[in-house]
């Protein structure tokens, strides 16, 4: 048998999502590494195509319905039931995401990575062998350095009948909204999406296990935001026991799909749409990775240090697939840190990604953002005598017109988490309108390790909302 011809690189990258195309650019565009890109799917990964991307998009879809509302009791002239073409914002979508797709296949070609498009495994611990997707068989590379940045998929649960309800995946595919949704979940994608369809006024039911959702975030967060949600108009099943099965009554698409939800205690409700939202599962089943002998954590993330080294030299993980921290920038900076260690000059040799303090926003209704720890953190990590509180919860101006009810629906909320007689702040939390766009700034600052002291120390802006982090007492 003629031996397999296998071609040589420097780096190979399995996943042309953000941590690999972030890695491969560094390695390449920066330090002229030869490198190569395999990737499955669409060109940018999650983030770009059923991420990041189509969701912030679509959450300002959703937000233009809001504002409509709000210009209401501004004295314009709205009418009621304002009638929106979903269709047309799914397909203007769709062709920002194709030359997305573009760019970045651009960007990679310009910088001199090659891209294969195919499924990728290991058939030696430094052979990729790649299934291509036109069909036209396999093909194999070996490089000194190969980096696993797969990325995750949404997990469903295993009950009868599961398959009937979507992802975010599936989410992103329909033409148009579905009269009445139902959304099992209680973290990012779950409080994202049933936000989207609220306000998009979409009958809305939320299933979470416990009494509130974004149980990861601080306790004001979570309880602040599940408020709201049901004032506005989310149908919150709180404590939920799951569902025993779930049966199709009517396929179709938009109001003519119907599904009957059957809950472990005895409930039964129908809905045009299920939206599984329960978390994401790395995507390393094809990949063989026994080959190499790359050690999984309990949960199957690829195990890695603080450096992304996996348990075998030479490969590397890095983004959704080993677990950490879940955000398009971290993968990306993570990505950009490896190709610095392994290519670039020695004042490189120990880059690393720092993973304190990674600020990160929910594209609710409000937006939530975050960065540090959270009070229970904090307690716990300083103890209780240690630690100062500044918290503030007030009506943002653009609300003022409104009626009570509307202003007590809105509310702007911070709180600011100090440590230790220098005041270090240590956690921030704010939620309410802009502070997505708010926390960059005030992100920068906590990484440098500000003070309570130096956010005194800065004159406030006026009149916004941002102004109460500079003046809170
Ligand atoms: P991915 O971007 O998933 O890339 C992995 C790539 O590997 C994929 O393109 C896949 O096709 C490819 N691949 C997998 N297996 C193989 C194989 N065997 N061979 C070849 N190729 C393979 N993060 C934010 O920071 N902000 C947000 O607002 C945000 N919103 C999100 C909304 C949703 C609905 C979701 C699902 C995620 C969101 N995220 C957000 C998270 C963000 O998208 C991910 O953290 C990020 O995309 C992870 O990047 P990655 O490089 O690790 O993986
Ligand atoms: P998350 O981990 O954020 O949330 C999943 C939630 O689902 C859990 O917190 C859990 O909540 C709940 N859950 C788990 N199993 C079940 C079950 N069997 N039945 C009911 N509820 C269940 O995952 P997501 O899928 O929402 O998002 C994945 C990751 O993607 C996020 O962690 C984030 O890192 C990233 N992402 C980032 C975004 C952003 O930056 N804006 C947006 C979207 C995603 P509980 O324990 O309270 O029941």
């Amino acid at each position: 048998m003629a031996p397999v011809e296998t071609t040589q690189y420097d780096y190979i990258v399995l996943g042309g999502g953000s941590g690999g195309s972030g890695s491969a650019r560094r390695a390449a565009g920066w330090y002229g590494a030869k490198t190569l890109i395999i990737e499955s799917g669409r060109s940018g990964g999650t983030c770009v195509n059923v991420g990041c991307v189509p969701k912030k998009m679509t959450w300002n879809f959703a937000s233009i319905n809001e504002m409509l509302e709000a210009g209401k009791h501004y004295g314009y002239d709205i009418p009621e039931n304002i009638k929106f073409d979903y269709t047309h914002f799914k397909n203007s979508r769709d062709a920002v995401i194709k030359r997305l797709n573009g760019a970045y296949e651009n960007n990679w070609s310009r910088e001199g990575i090659d891209l294969v498009h195919g499924r990728a495994k290991f058939v030696d611990p430094k052979t990729i062998e790649v299934a291509l997707v036109d069909g036209s068989g396999t093909a194999r590379y070996t490089a000194p350095h190969i980096l696993l940045a797969t990325g995750g998929r949404p997990s469903i649960p295993d009950i009868p009948g599961a398959e009937h309800g979507i992802t975010s995946d599936g989410f992103f595919e329909m033409e148009e909204l579905p009269p009445k949704v139902a959304v099992v979940g209680a973290g990012y994608i779950a409080v994202e999406l049933a936000g989207v369809t609220n306000a998009a006024n979409v009958e809305t039911h939320m299933f979470v296990r416990g009494q509130t959702f974004l149980r990861k975030f601080d306790p004001m967060v979570q309880q602040t935001m599940t408020d709201r949600y049901e004032a506005t108009g989310v149908k919150l099943h709180r404590g939920h026991t799951g569902f025993k099965e779930i049966k199709l009554i009517r396929d179709g698409k938009g109001k003519d799909k119907l599904i009957k939800l059957i809950g472990n205690d005895g409930s039964e409700m129908e809905v045009n749409e299920l939206l599984w939202a329960i978390g994401r599962l790395p995507e390393v089943e094809d990949l063989h990775l026994d080959v190499p002998g790359v050690k999984l954590s309990h949960g199957g993330f690829v195990v890695v240090d603080e450096y992304q080294n996996t348990s075998v030299e030479g490969v590397y993980a890095l983004g959704d697939v080993t677990g950490q921290a879940e955000l398009t920038p971290v993968a990306i900076a993570a990505g950009r840190q490896l190709g610095n260690r392994l290519f670039g000059p020695a004042q490189f040799k120990s880059a690393k990604l720092s993973y304190e303090n990674i600020p990160t926003v929910v594209f609710s209704h409000p937006e939530v953002g975050c960065i540090g720890l959270t009070e229970p953190e904090a307690r716990q990590h300083y103890g209780d005598d240690k630690i100062k509180i500044y918290h503030t919860k007030f009506t943002a101006m653009f609300y003022h017109v409104m009626p009570q009810e509307e202003k007590t629906k809105n509310p702007t909320e911070m709180k600011i988490i100090c440590a230790g007689p220098q005041e270090k702040i240590v956690g921030l939390h704010i939620l309410g309108l802009g502070v997505g766009e708010m926390l960059q700034g005030f992100g920068v600052a906590v990484k440098m390790g500000a003070t309570k002291q130096d956010f005194d120390s800065c004159v406030a802006i006026h009149p916004t909302s941002a102004e109460e982090l500079v003046t809170m007492r």
